[in-house]
């Protein structure tokens, strides 16, 4: 029935297919790969997720199937269940290049798991793509020369995996020439100090807008920071995530003037606190300088556990010496008044804080005037730190929307010239 159905609409298709290797699976295997190949002219979306033993069953499947209608695709092989399956025990799989009959003149969104390419030929297939993630959970080497060959307009790349190894391809039978890599946004996920040194000397440029390094080496660390050399005014976010078991501390860098994003991840389990810390201690130890360039601080508090950041960027030598706002957004409904007690927040190290915005972003979080008596203990002891015995003062905002957050501390001369707003108030 669901054959008939396919065959007789025009429809454009989104077909996400995901297969686990059990006895009986391979002929189904095959007949549902062959329905899709054989409507392949209204696929738009395909997404294969297959134990690595069918690896064959895609190669004949599409190798003669053109798709040109087809914007993303994205192939794992990663679906068997069995540990030690002797059929699938070498996970990564080639991808042919004769895939779609070298006829995908749409595809510009590509996702490969496990999966690494026939080095000596031409993917035509692949001519247009411009968003390329490879996730590598083998140690199979990605060669960053042969990724630009094959997709030749590639504006952004994306490696992940915690084995993978980025360096130069082996085999030099065909000459490269490199190309200009400033438009190319990289993200590399955990990944060895010489892969990254490669990726940094081969495709990271200053005119990158967005790069992404997870664990990032010193050198890598000191190279992002010089790519800040000519900017005078950055704004940082610091937030932290938390995902099966492993918390992920983002510090991103940004230059509003040119759009230029830095994001330095420390990725770690739950257990190693410690460690995180060390590695954001590094980070910022490499990048001395950039602290009395940043006008703009928001940490986002959305875990239950939070490190005390202020304490964090305390180890951070040197002043906020231009920081005007500060950003506190919480995405956890049990706004906290135990960040005050950390040390570092005061008015010595916040000389010229203008404004504070405290913003509950989560869908439970009581209005202002219910909330009245949690707020009134978080911004009296706010006060109390930041306020230089009534020499300075500063304003304090709180918002419900993360985006007007946002905009009141990126603005604060604005903001203060403002009564009210329409979805913020004064504290
Ligand atoms: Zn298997």
């Amino acid at each position: 029935m669901v054959r008939s159905r396919i065959d007789s609409s025009t429809l454009p298709l989104y077909i996400d297919i995901a297969l686990g290797h059990s006895p009986g699976v391979r002929e189904y295997c095959t007949g549902i790969l062959a329905l899709v190949a054989k409507n392949m002219r209204r696929v738009e979306c395909l997404h294969l997720d297959v134990a690595p033993v069918y690896r064959e069953i895609i190669h004949q499947t599409f190798k003669a199937a053109p798709a040109p209608l087809l914007r993303r695709f994205v192939v794992k092989y990663t679906a068997c269940l069995y540990r030690g399956c002797s059929y699938c025990e070498r996970p990564a799989a080639i991808v042919m290049p004769t895939v779609f009959g070298g006829h995908a003149p749409r595809l510009t969104d590509l996702q490969l798991h496990n999966v690494f390419f026939d080095r000596k030929h031409p993917y035509p297939a692949f001519h247009n793509v411009r968003h390329l993630l490879l996730f590598a959970g083998t140690a199979e080497c990605v060669p960053i020369e042969l990724v630009r060959r094959l997709c030749p307009r590639l504006e952004a790349l994306d490696i992940r995996g915690r084995y993978c190894v980025v360096g130069h391809d082996p085999i030099g039978t065909y000459t490269t020439r490199r190309r200009p890599s400033h438009e190319l946004n990289v993200i590399l996920g955990s990944m060895s100090e010489a892969s990254q040194a490669t990726a940094l000397a081969e495709i990271i440029a200053v005119r990158s807008k967005i790069v992404s390094i997870t664990n990032p080496s010193p050198l890598a660390s000191r190279t992002l920071y010089h790519h800040f050399s000519d900017a005078s005014n950055i704004s940082m976010a610091v937030l932290i995530t938390s995902c099966s078991g492993r918390h992920q501390m983002h510090l991103l860098f940004k230059d509003p003037s040119s759009l230029r994003m830095r994001v330095l991840v420390a990725d770690f389990a739950r257990t190693e606190y410690e460690r995180q810390s060390r590695v954001i201690q590094n980070i910022l130890g490499e990048m001395q300088g950039l602290k009395k360039r940043i006008s703009f601080l928001r940490i986002d508090y959305d875990q239950d556990i939070a490190p005390n950041m202020f304490k964090l960027l305390n180890g951070w030598e040197g002043q906020w010496s231009a920081c005007e706002a500060i950003c506190l957004t919480f995405g956890n409904p049990s706004i906290s008044s135990s960040i005050t007690f950390g040390i570092g927040l005061d008015a010595a190290t916040f000389p010229v804080l203008k404004l504070l915005v405290i913003c509950c972003y989560h869908p439970d979080s009581p209005e202002v005037k219910v909330d009245t008596e949690r707020l009134d203990i978080l911004t009296t002891s706010l006060r109390e730190l930041l306020s230089d015995e009534g020499t300075k003062n500063f304003a304090m905002v709180y918002t419900r929307d993360l985006q007007v957050a946002l905009d009141c501390a990126r603005s604060p001369v604005k903001t203060l010239s403002t009564s009210s707003g329409e979805s913020w108030t004064w504290l």
